[in-house]
């Protein structure tokens, strides 16, 4: 906590400053985030940073392997569903981006199996993206088999994300548009996800 503190007190004598207009304005007028991201857990991955956003702009749910679960109206605790009902019904955001990323440990997990240690909810939480590791498997290395899950998984988030009501409405009346993206945590390219169902680098 010593660190994260002292990064504070950075941010208090550097960062406000400079954003303290941009924070008042948010604070009285509001915010109007033009996008949803929903990314993973992994502390590689900043969509902030690889989309150059300030506050105010863009809302960012975070979980393990980006993954969307599907509709599910019971009373279990759904996270990941209340941001997507927030962002779309409430604040009615333009785009939503499913942003996946290489070295993914909760995808290895789905291909390998959970740490035991992470038998609890990784596993469970994992398994809705059982169909991804199928066609992960095809590959013939374990490099081709990791990125291939990653990518698959984008897939399987962007097809649940259609199984919520008020998401499809807003797909078919055109107000809504979903994307998937894949950020190589080496490299840090950026591929988005193609009508042809590739992943390709952005023009
Ligand atoms: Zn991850």
């Amino acid at each position: 906590m010593d660190k994260l503190l002292a990064g504070y007190r950075r941010f208090r004598a550097n960062g406000w400053p400079e954003q303290r207009r941009r924070f008042e304005a948010l604070a009285d007028d509001g915010q109007r985030p033009q996008s949803l991201v929903v990314t993973c857990v992994d502390s590689r991955v900043d969509p902030a940073m690889i989309f150059d956003t300030v506050p105010g702009q863009m809302l960012s749910v975070r979980n393990v392997a980006n993954l969307v679960p599907p509709y599910a109206p019971d009373v279990a605790y759904h996270g990941t569903s209340a941001a997507l009902e927030f962002a779309v019904r409430v604040l009615k955001v333009p785009h939503i981006v499913v942003l996946g990323h290489g070295l993914c440990s909760g995808v290895r997990a789905l291909i390998e199996g959970a740490p035991q240690d992470a038998a609890d909810f990784v596993a469970p939480w994992m398994s809705m993206a059982a169909s991804a590791r199928t066609e992960a498997l095809r590959e013939a290395t374990p490099e081709a088999r990791q990125q291939m899950a990653e990518q698959a998984v984008i897939k399987v988030s962007l097809a649940n994300l259609l199984t919520f009501p008020w998401i499809r409405d807003g797909v078919a009346a055109g107000t809504l548009r979903l994307h998937g993206a894949w950020f190589a945590i080496r490299s840090g390219v950026l591929l988005t996800l193609q009508p042809d169902g590739t992943f390709q680098a952005p023009p």
